[in-house]
Protein backbone atom coordinates (compact mmCIF):
# COMPACT_ATOMS: atom_id res chain seq x y z
CA UNK A 1 0.00 0.00 0.00
CA UNK A 2 2.81 1.84 0.03
CA UNK A 3 5.61 2.82 -3.11
CA UNK A 4 8.95 3.95 -2.08
CA UNK A 5 10.94 5.79 -4.82
CA UNK A 6 14.41 4.49 -3.93
CA UNK A 7 17.35 5.96 -5.31
CA UNK A 8 20.32 2.88 -6.04
CA UNK A 9 22.74 5.62 -5.94
CA UNK A 10 26.18 6.29 -8.47
CA UNK A 11 26.93 2.59 -9.64
CA UNK A 12 29.05 0.38 -7.73
CA UNK A 13 26.32 -1.66 -4.83
CA UNK A 14 28.23 -0.13 -1.95
CA UNK A 15 27.08 3.15 -2.63
CA UNK A 16 23.49 2.07 -1.85
CA UNK A 17 21.80 3.85 1.47
CA UNK A 18 20.88 1.11 4.47
CA UNK A 19 17.38 2.57 4.28
CA UNK A 20 17.45 1.08 0.65
CA UNK A 21 19.29 -2.24 1.06
CA UNK A 22 16.32 -2.59 4.05
CA UNK A 23 13.10 -1.70 1.96
CA UNK A 24 14.84 -3.65 -0.49
CA UNK A 25 14.07 -6.70 1.51
CA UNK A 26 10.88 -5.78 2.49
CA UNK A 27 9.31 -5.49 -1.12
CA UNK A 28 7.02 -7.60 -2.41
CA UNK A 29 7.42 -5.85 -5.97
CA UNK A 30 10.67 -4.06 -7.17
CA UNK A 31 10.58 -2.24 -10.15
CA UNK A 32 13.48 -0.77 -11.55
CA UNK A 33 15.39 0.87 -14.54
CA UNK A 34 17.78 -0.74 -16.70
CA UNK A 35 21.16 0.58 -15.37
CA UNK A 36 21.09 -1.12 -11.75
CA UNK A 37 23.83 -3.63 -11.11
CA UNK A 38 22.23 -7.06 -10.34
CA UNK A 39 23.77 -7.38 -7.16
CA UNK A 40 21.64 -4.65 -5.59
CA UNK A 41 18.77 -6.35 -7.10
CA UNK A 42 19.95 -9.30 -5.35
CA UNK A 43 18.73 -7.65 -2.37
CA UNK A 44 15.26 -8.43 -3.02
CA UNK A 45 13.62 -11.31 -1.55
CA UNK A 46 13.55 -14.31 -3.45
CA UNK A 47 9.87 -14.11 -3.78
CA UNK A 48 9.98 -10.40 -4.23
CA UNK A 49 8.28 -9.86 -8.04
CA UNK A 50 11.08 -7.77 -10.23
CA UNK A 51 9.87 -5.82 -13.28
CA UNK A 52 12.62 -3.94 -15.85
CA UNK A 53 10.77 -1.07 -16.93
CA UNK A 54 14.65 0.42 -18.22
CA UNK A 55 13.19 2.34 -21.33
CA UNK A 56 14.73 1.07 -24.62
CA UNK A 57 14.72 3.15 -27.77
CA UNK A 58 11.63 2.30 -29.79
CA UNK A 59 9.64 0.79 -26.98
CA UNK A 60 6.39 2.48 -26.18
CA UNK A 61 5.43 -0.16 -23.78
CA UNK A 62 7.39 1.17 -21.07
CA UNK A 63 6.32 5.52 -21.56
CA UNK A 64 6.15 7.17 -18.38
CA UNK A 65 2.46 6.79 -18.96
CA UNK A 66 2.60 3.06 -18.62
CA UNK A 67 5.15 2.71 -15.62
CA UNK A 68 2.85 5.21 -13.66
CA UNK A 69 -0.12 2.92 -14.25
CA UNK A 70 2.08 -0.08 -13.49
CA UNK A 71 3.24 1.28 -9.68
CA UNK A 72 -0.92 2.30 -9.46
CA UNK A 73 -1.83 -0.83 -9.73
CA UNK A 74 1.03 -2.92 -7.77
CA UNK A 75 0.34 -0.11 -5.21
CA UNK A 76 -2.71 -1.11 -5.19
CA UNK A 77 -2.69 -4.70 -4.40
CA UNK A 78 0.67 -5.47 -2.18
CA UNK A 79 2.17 -3.92 1.12
CA UNK A 80 5.73 -2.73 -0.15
CA UNK A 81 6.34 -1.66 -3.70
CA UNK A 82 10.27 -0.20 -4.26
CA UNK A 83 10.99 2.34 -7.24
CA UNK A 84 14.42 1.92 -8.04
CA UNK A 85 16.22 4.54 -9.69
CA UNK A 86 20.06 5.19 -10.69
CA UNK A 87 21.43 7.96 -8.53
CA UNK A 88 18.57 10.15 -6.89
CA UNK A 89 15.35 9.43 -7.69
CA UNK A 90 14.52 13.44 -7.64
CA UNK A 91 17.26 14.33 -9.29
CA UNK A 92 16.23 13.85 -13.82
CA UNK A 93 14.91 10.86 -12.30
CA UNK A 94 11.15 11.24 -13.08
CA UNK A 95 10.51 10.95 -9.25
CA UNK A 96 8.41 13.72 -9.01
CA UNK A 97 5.66 12.53 -11.71
CA UNK A 98 5.57 9.19 -10.52
CA UNK A 99 5.11 11.07 -6.69
CA UNK A 100 1.97 13.04 -8.20
CA UNK A 101 0.67 10.45 -10.30
CA UNK A 102 0.59 7.92 -7.20
CA UNK A 103 -0.64 10.45 -4.88
CA UNK A 104 -3.52 11.35 -7.40
CA UNK A 105 -4.01 7.95 -7.02
CA UNK A 106 -4.48 8.02 -3.51
CA UNK A 107 -1.72 5.58 -2.56
CA UNK A 108 0.86 6.52 -0.17
CA UNK A 109 4.44 7.24 -1.25
CA UNK A 110 7.74 7.72 0.77
CA UNK A 111 11.21 9.15 -1.05
CA UNK A 112 14.82 7.72 0.06
CA UNK A 113 17.24 10.09 -1.42
CA UNK A 114 20.05 8.20 -3.31
CA UNK A 115 24.02 9.36 -3.87
CA UNK A 116 23.80 11.20 -7.21
CA UNK A 117 26.01 10.95 -10.38
CA UNK A 118 25.74 14.65 -10.35
CA UNK A 119 28.19 14.59 -7.91
CA UNK A 120 29.72 10.85 -7.21
CA UNK A 121 30.76 11.28 -10.91
CA UNK A 122 32.90 14.20 -10.69
CA UNK A 123 34.11 12.85 -6.93
CA UNK A 124 35.54 9.83 -8.79
CA UNK A 125 37.74 11.44 -10.72
CA UNK A 126 39.04 13.45 -8.25
CA UNK A 127 36.84 16.70 -8.97
CA UNK A 128 35.16 18.51 -6.00
CA UNK A 129 32.51 20.35 -7.69
CA UNK A 130 32.57 23.23 -5.28
CA UNK A 131 35.89 24.38 -3.89
CA UNK A 132 36.62 27.27 -1.37
CA UNK A 133 38.67 29.69 -3.63
CA UNK A 134 37.58 28.27 -6.60
CA UNK A 135 33.76 27.54 -7.05
CA UNK A 136 30.93 28.85 -5.03
CA UNK A 137 28.12 26.54 -6.55
CA UNK A 138 26.99 24.41 -9.25
CA UNK A 139 24.53 24.15 -11.45
CA UNK A 140 23.15 21.11 -12.38
CA UNK A 141 21.42 20.94 -15.85
CA UNK A 142 20.08 18.19 -18.80
CA UNK A 143 22.21 17.89 -21.86
CA UNK A 144 18.77 17.49 -23.75
CA UNK A 145 18.38 20.07 -26.01
CA UNK A 146 15.01 21.10 -26.23
CA UNK A 147 14.63 24.67 -27.40
CA UNK A 148 11.32 25.97 -26.27
CA UNK A 149 10.73 23.17 -24.93
CA UNK A 150 9.45 22.28 -21.19
CA UNK A 151 13.09 21.96 -20.04
CA UNK A 152 15.00 24.34 -22.09
CA UNK A 153 18.13 25.41 -20.71
CA UNK A 154 19.47 28.92 -20.03
CA UNK A 155 23.04 28.76 -21.76
CA UNK A 156 23.37 32.02 -21.68
CA UNK A 157 22.96 32.69 -17.69
CA UNK A 158 25.13 29.43 -17.09
CA UNK A 159 28.12 30.48 -19.01
CA UNK A 160 28.28 33.43 -16.97
CA UNK A 161 27.74 32.33 -13.63
CA UNK A 162 31.19 31.63 -12.75
CA UNK A 163 30.32 28.56 -11.18
CA UNK A 164 30.23 24.60 -11.74
CA UNK A 165 28.74 23.32 -14.42
CA UNK A 166 27.48 19.68 -14.22
CA UNK A 167 25.75 18.63 -17.35
CA UNK A 168 23.83 15.21 -17.30
CA UNK A 169 22.79 13.24 -20.25
CA UNK A 170 24.77 15.52 -22.35
CA UNK A 171 27.53 12.77 -23.53
CA UNK A 172 26.56 12.17 -27.23
CA UNK A 173 26.36 15.89 -28.13
CA UNK A 174 29.42 16.99 -25.87
CA UNK A 175 30.47 19.37 -28.53
CA UNK A 176 27.28 20.77 -29.76
CA UNK A 177 27.14 22.17 -25.68
CA UNK A 178 30.69 23.59 -25.63
CA UNK A 179 29.79 25.86 -28.74
CA UNK A 180 26.19 26.67 -27.48
CA UNK A 181 28.59 27.59 -24.08
CA UNK A 182 31.35 29.42 -25.98
CA UNK A 183 28.64 31.35 -28.00
CA UNK A 184 27.02 32.42 -24.73
CA UNK A 185 30.25 33.93 -23.56
CA UNK A 186 32.11 31.20 -21.60
CA UNK A 187 36.12 30.95 -22.16
CA UNK A 188 37.49 28.67 -24.62
CA UNK A 189 39.83 27.51 -22.15
CA UNK A 190 37.35 27.01 -19.32
CA UNK A 191 38.31 23.43 -18.06
CA UNK A 192 36.18 20.19 -18.45
CA UNK A 193 35.96 17.03 -17.69
CA UNK A 194 33.25 14.02 -18.85
CA UNK A 195 33.23 11.37 -16.72
CA UNK A 196 31.87 7.67 -18.03
CA UNK A 197 30.53 5.03 -16.06
CA UNK A 198 32.05 6.41 -12.78
CA UNK A 199 32.70 3.76 -9.85
CA UNK A 200 32.52 0.99 -12.33
CA UNK A 201 35.07 -0.81 -14.28
CA UNK A 202 34.46 0.64 -17.32
CA UNK A 203 35.15 4.12 -15.77
CA UNK A 204 36.80 6.70 -18.23
CA UNK A 205 37.63 10.07 -17.75
CA UNK A 206 38.55 12.57 -19.93
CA UNK A 207 39.70 16.46 -19.47
CA UNK A 208 40.47 19.14 -21.92
CA UNK A 209 39.54 22.73 -22.44
CA UNK A 210 35.92 23.52 -23.54
CA UNK A 211 37.07 23.98 -27.21
CA UNK A 212 37.99 20.21 -26.97
CA UNK A 213 35.05 18.79 -25.05
CA UNK A 214 33.43 16.30 -27.50
CA UNK A 215 36.67 15.65 -29.65
CA UNK A 216 36.94 12.68 -28.11
CA UNK A 217 33.45 10.29 -28.46
CA UNK A 218 32.33 9.27 -25.10
CA UNK A 219 28.81 7.11 -24.26
CA UNK A 220 26.45 7.17 -22.17
CA UNK A 221 26.21 6.91 -19.15
CA UNK A 222 28.58 9.96 -18.55
CA UNK A 223 28.58 13.17 -16.54
CA UNK A 224 30.23 16.68 -17.54
CA UNK A 225 31.80 18.75 -15.60
CA UNK A 226 32.84 22.65 -16.73
CA UNK A 227 34.04 24.94 -14.07
CA UNK A 228 37.86 25.28 -12.85
CA UNK A 229 36.88 22.36 -10.65
CA UNK A 230 37.72 20.49 -13.58
CA UNK A 231 41.23 20.89 -13.44
CA UNK A 232 41.69 19.10 -10.19
CA UNK A 233 42.46 15.61 -9.15
CA UNK A 234 42.51 16.23 -5.62
CA UNK A 235 42.39 11.98 -5.12
CA UNK A 236 45.06 10.61 -8.22
CA UNK A 237 43.22 7.24 -6.75
CA UNK A 238 45.57 4.52 -8.04
CA UNK A 239 43.19 3.18 -11.13
CA UNK A 240 43.82 -0.60 -9.96
CA UNK A 241 42.00 0.43 -6.30
CA UNK A 242 38.75 1.40 -8.48
CA UNK A 243 35.77 -1.44 -7.54
CA UNK A 244 35.33 -3.89 -10.35
CA UNK A 245 32.11 -3.70 -11.24
CA UNK A 246 30.60 -3.47 -15.07
CA UNK A 247 27.39 -1.45 -16.25
CA UNK A 248 26.09 -2.12 -19.67
CA UNK A 249 24.63 0.78 -21.31
CA UNK A 250 24.10 -0.69 -24.79
CA UNK A 251 21.00 -0.13 -26.27
N1 LIG B 1 18.83 10.25 -11.15
C1 LIG B 1 20.16 10.05 -11.68
C2 LIG B 1 20.35 10.75 -13.01
C3 LIG B 1 19.48 10.21 -14.13
S1 LIG B 1 19.82 10.94 -15.67
C4 LIG B 1 21.19 10.51 -10.64
O1 LIG B 1 20.84 11.16 -9.66
O2 LIG B 1 22.36 10.18 -10.80
C5 LIG B 1 21.00 9.81 -16.33
C6 LIG B 1 22.34 10.50 -16.44
O3 LIG B 1 23.06 10.41 -15.21
C7 LIG B 1 23.26 9.90 -17.47
O4 LIG B 1 22.96 10.36 -18.78
C8 LIG B 1 24.60 10.45 -17.00
O5 LIG B 1 24.74 11.82 -17.34
C9 LIG B 1 24.45 10.36 -15.49
N2 LIG B 1 25.00 9.09 -14.97
C10 LIG B 1 24.30 8.03 -14.49
N3 LIG B 1 25.15 7.05 -14.08
C11 LIG B 1 26.41 7.51 -14.32
C12 LIG B 1 27.71 6.98 -14.11
N4 LIG B 1 27.91 5.76 -13.58
N5 LIG B 1 28.78 7.73 -14.49
C13 LIG B 1 28.62 8.96 -15.02
N6 LIG B 1 27.42 9.51 -15.21
C14 LIG B 1 26.32 8.82 -14.87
Amino acid sequence: MTVHLVGAGPGHPDLLTVRAATLLGEADVVVHDRLIDKRVLELAAPWAELIDVGKRPGSRANSQEVINQLLIDRGRRVDCVVRLKGGDPFLFGRGGEEALALQAAGIKVTEVPGITSAIAAPAAAGIPVTMRGTSSGVSVVTGRLEPGGPQEVNWRALANSGTTLVILMGAAIAGTLARRLMEAGMPAETPTAIVHAANTESQQIVRGPLRELGISPIHSPATIVVGDVAAFDVLSQPTHLLPKVSLDDSP
